[in-house]
This record gives C-alpha cells, structure tokens and sequence, in this order.
C-alpha cells in the first residue's frame, strides 16, 4: 500500500505564498478567503442597492448579472446596459468591486467598463471566441465550470484565457449534471482539492446554484469552505419570494450577515486569513 505523502508539495492546507489575483485591491487567492455576494439578476435600481447595502460589511465583492442566460428565451433576460449603470452606482456607493456576467463578445466593452471581474457563465464555458477575447482583456475573469465539463476541460477552457494574455483567471466549481434529480445539479466539492493539486488559480464555489433551494445553501457553503476553497460566490436578495431570477436559492439579505460570519468560521478553521474588503 502506497505510504500517504508527507512533503509540503503535496499539503492541501492554503499557502500565504500561493499567488494571488489583485481585484481592485482585494486579493483573491494566496490564503485569504473571499467572499462574493449579490442577487442573481440586477432586476432593479432599488433591490440592487438593498442587497449591495445589506452585503457591503461582510462580502469583498458585489455580484450581480445584467445579461442572463436563460433556459427559456421567454423568461426575463436581464437588464442589459441599464443593468450595468446600476451596478456602476452600486460600487460608487458601496465600493465593492463588481462581478458581472458576459454573455455575448459584443458587450466586453461595455461590461469591461463597470467589471472588475468578468464572469463566464457555465453555459458559456466553452465559447472560445468569448474566452480568446477574455485573454486580450485587463479585467480579471471568473470562469465557471460547463454543466457537463470534466475538470480538464474547464483547466484547458482557463488556458483560453491564460495564452490569449490575460493571466487574472479565477476558477468556479457550480455543480455538474449527474444523473439524480434531487436538487439541480450535484456541487463537486471534490473538484476543489483535485484542481488544486493542478493549478495555482484560485478555486471558488457557488454553492447558491446546484442546491436550488436555500436550506441547502448554507450547508454546501460550510461544506466549500472545509474544502479548502479561496472563497464564494453567493446569491442573495431583499425579496427572494418575488425575484424576477433564481429567487428560490437567494439567502435573505437580513440573514446575510450570520451566515457569513459561520462561514468565516470554518473558513479559520480550514487555515484561511480571513479577507474582509472593509
Ligand atoms: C449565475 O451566476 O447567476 C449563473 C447563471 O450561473 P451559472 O452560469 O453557473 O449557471
Ligand atoms: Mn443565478
């Protein structure tokens, strides 16, 4: 029987050596802990700026999407470029960089321009015009993993991005398909240890999407975190019961601020510096 390697090579435990990725003076990576909150979809001026307000001491960075992927073309799409303009006041308010989808290649300037990261939708994955773009871009980008995509193909999605320049990849495990209709779709917890012992990009988890539900959240966050993840990226809303997107995964912005600070706790635990953007 192999004897379980001792070295520090293969010690799983954050590195405050690892290199990490500067966000707008927020570092992703390199041992900290980040913690990105928001609503799914900017759905108005008002709801955006409640969640930004109710997130603003506890997360380092705001979500939020102004063009959305959706299943059905008939379902709301976002807001588009009057999304991005509420998301520009978010962050003149609160002073959380903003994480935002990219949907279609044609908007990277305008995305670009509002972005500090530029989010790649799991759906879109695997769109290597928008990713070669994405590599010719200073924005630092948030490539979230295909709903059928092997750990390979999400490393070699990130190269996309990497030749093409562009060295500021951050990765996301989202939850995969598998075959148990359960919940949405199942989170590969173990994608996070198996694709740090590939690469030194740092590994988030959204652990809002493959639940579906919001009592399922919190548990996969604690869960992400005792894995040893550079941090998360959550959905959160004033009203989920009337969110135009997703609202029944969204935390209350009421109970952010609890849910938070137990996911920093176990974050410590795991040997994390904790990175608050305050
Ligand atoms: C989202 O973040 O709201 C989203 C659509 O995520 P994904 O691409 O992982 O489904
Ligand atoms: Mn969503």
């Amino acid at each position: 029987m192999a004897i379980p390697p001792t070295s520090t090579e293969s010690d799983p435990r954050p590195s405050s050596t690892d290199p990490g990725i500067d966000v707008a003076g927020v570092e992703v990576g390199a041992g900290g802990f980040t913690l990105i909150a928001g609503p799914c979809t900017v759905e108005s001026r008002d709801q955006t700026l409640a969640v930004a307000d109710a997130v603003a001491g506890d997360a380092a960075m705001l979500r939020g999407g102004a063009f959305k992927p959706r299943s059905s073309p008939r379902s709301f799409q976002g807001l588009g470029h009057e999304g991005l303009e509420i998301l520009r006041e978010a962050r003149g308010r609160t002073g959380l960089p903003i994480v935002t989808e990219l949907l279609d290649v044609r908007d990277l300037e305008d995305v670009a321009d509002v972005a500090d990261v530029i989010q790649v939708g799991a759906r879109n994955m695997q769109n290597y015009p928008l990713l070669t773009e994405l590599g010719g871009t200073d924005r630092a980008v948030l490539l979230k993993r295909g709903l059928a995509a092997t750990l390979d193909e999400l490393l070699m999605a990130a190269d996309y991005v990497l030749d093409g320049g562009n060295p500021r990849v951050i990765l996301c495990e989202r939850g995969i398909r598998s075959h148990e209709p359960a919940y949405r779709f199942t989170l590969d917890l173990l994608a996070v240890p198996a694709l740090k012992e590939r690469t030194s990009l740092p590994v988030l988890v959204d652990p809002s999407h493959a639940p579906g539900r919001r009592e399922w959240v919190e548990p996969m966050s604690l869960a992400a975190a005792a894995a040893g993840a550079d941090g998360i990226i959550v959905e959160v809303h004033d009203d989920p019961e009337n969110a135009l997107c997703d609202g029944r995964q969204a935390l209350y912005a009421s109970e952010f601020a609890g849910y938070a600070d137990r996911v920093r706790r176990v974050a410590e635990i795991a040997g994390r510096d904790v990175a608050v953007a305050v």
